[in-house]
């Protein structure tokens, strides 16, 4: 179930490593409907869980394998691309996480730090203020830390060629087609309004911040929504003012998170969260256009380079993100119930869902790899609370959140309850 990334890449993996496998995706909409087509193009090394968390949750060695393992599928999508002859505009340009004021310097040395100790300091480099300046002239940088190992796509090229690759290896999609229930076990299969599709060795639930619409794993993900907004294509005056030249990801250290893409055709994306999470986890058609949040994107675009100030705004679009209740993606399949899932990369699934892919297709196959042996694979996240608590706790900590980035963006004082809304933000 689900035409995205997840579905996608576990088939291809399953009719790669086993030709004449027989597989079926069930896509409500079209492929690319959910996030795999309206993403930032950020196809990453960075994982959902921070590399100090992963250490303290999992220890050194398993932390450093599952960072290993993100640089790595970075590169197999780059190979996916070559192989499969899939234009998806990839282009691996690195990625600089910007300090925007000093309050943010300390988390970028934090987090280079916590790439120390796993080995990896020397892929995780500091630049100061001026070094960053020389790749990208953005207000208030203080400095960044850059990493090599990521790349950007075009979120819709990607699926696109995804969905063809599979079917030239002999899978079926089937679009416009919503499965309404699953039943597990010895004969499992998907209901679906036109028929029930059983399946033989595995049935895969695939369907990332949609997963909270199907009743039997409705609290499994929350849908957060992510926003984007889209300049025109910015003159050739005005990026030689910006540089950019290597097309890095770009994002900084802020709560309520930004990213950034220059894409290939000169425009410039421009992503954050802040949408207010809906009672029950609904998610709507409606949702993906916020106008407080996109106008608030509009502005940090011309805060961010003052020189866009006559730049006009060509597309407004979001989507939901699935972020499971300890923020850990999963990848697992359980042999008794034959059901395998994918799920909760919170808004970091480009790259993470190939790896996730990848493990699947060895579960569902019964094959060891190294992959199967990451943290993320066979295992499952709690549950999220029940509604009201739900709602209350996820739309505290998005409050929180904005009201902290404004303080520190307009030179206040932190808010008084700023532990309490990070330490939500990690719990
Ligand atoms: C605005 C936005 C920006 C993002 N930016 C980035 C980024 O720059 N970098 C990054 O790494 N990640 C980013 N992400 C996250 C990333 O896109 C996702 O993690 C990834 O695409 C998840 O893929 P998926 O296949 O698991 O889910 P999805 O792509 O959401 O696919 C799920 C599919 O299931 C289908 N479906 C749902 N319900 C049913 C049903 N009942 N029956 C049948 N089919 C169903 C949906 O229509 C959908 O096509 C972003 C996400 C959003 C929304």
């Amino acid at each position: 179930m689900g035409g995205g990334y997840t579905g996608l890449w576990t088939a291809y993996y399953l009719l790669r490593e086993t030709p004449g496998i027989t597989v079926a995706v069930v896509e409500k909409e079209i492929v690319g409907f959910g996030a795999s087509g309206r993403n930032g193009g950020w196809c990453s090394s960075k994982f959902p869980v921070t590399p100090g968390m992963l250490e303290q949750r999992y220890g050194n060695r398993a932390a450093r394998e599952l960072m290993l393992a993100m640089n790595a599928s970075v590169d197999e999508v780059a190979h996916f691309c070559d192989e499969e002859q899939v234009d998806a505009h990839f282009h691996k340009g690195g990625m600089l996480i910007l300090a925007r004021g000093v309050h943010q310097l300390a988390l970028i040395r934090e987090s280079q730090a916590q790439c120390e100790r796993l080995g990896l300091g020397d892929q995780y480099r500091l630049l100061s203020a001026e070094e960053t300046n020389e790749r990208l002239k953005v207000t208030k940088v203080r400095g960044a830390l850059y990493a090599a190992e990521n790349a950007s796509v075009h979120p819709g090229r990607l699926i696109r060629g995804l969905a063809r690759a599979v079917e030239r290896r002999g899978g079926v999609i089937y679009e416009q087609t919503e499965v309404t229930s699953f039943a597990a076990g010895s004969k499992p299969l998907l209901r679906t309004p036109c028929g029930e599709l059983g399946a033989r060795k595995a049935l895969v639930l695939a369907g990332e911040a949609y997963l909270s619409r199907l009743p039997q794993v409705h609290r499994c993900v929350v849908p957060i929504y992510s926003l984007i907004s889209l300049t025109e294509p910015i003159t050739a005056e005005q990026w030689s003012q910006i540089g950019w030249n290597n097309r890095e990801s770009v994002a900084s250290a802020s709560l309520t998170v930004d990213y950034l893409t220059r894409t290939a055709d000169g425009r410039i994306l421009f992503g954050s969260r802040g949408a207010p999470y809906r009672f029950g986890s609904r998610i709507s058609d409606q949702q993906d256009r916020h106008l407080k949040t996109h106008s608030r994107i509009h502005r940090r675009v011309i805060e961010w380079f003052p020189m866009l100030n006559k730049t006009t705004f060509t597309h407004d679009w979001g989507g939901a993100v699935g972020m499971p209740r300890d923020w850990m993606p999963m990848a697992s399949f359980d042999p008794a119930t034959r059901v395998a899932t994918a799920r909760g990369y919170t808004g970091q699934g480009v790259s993470t869902t190939n790896l996730a892919g990848r493990i699947l297709a060895a579960l569902i196959l019964g094959k060891k790899t190294a992959q199967t042996r990451l943290p993320m694979a066979q295992r499952t996240s709690p549950n999220w609370e029940y509604e009201p608590l739900r709602w209350l706790a996820v739309r505290y900590a998005q409050n929180a959140f904005l009201r902290i980035d404004d303080a520190h963006d307009n030179g206040r004082r932190a808010p008084f309850d700023t532990p309490l809304a990070e330490f939500l933000g990690k719990h």
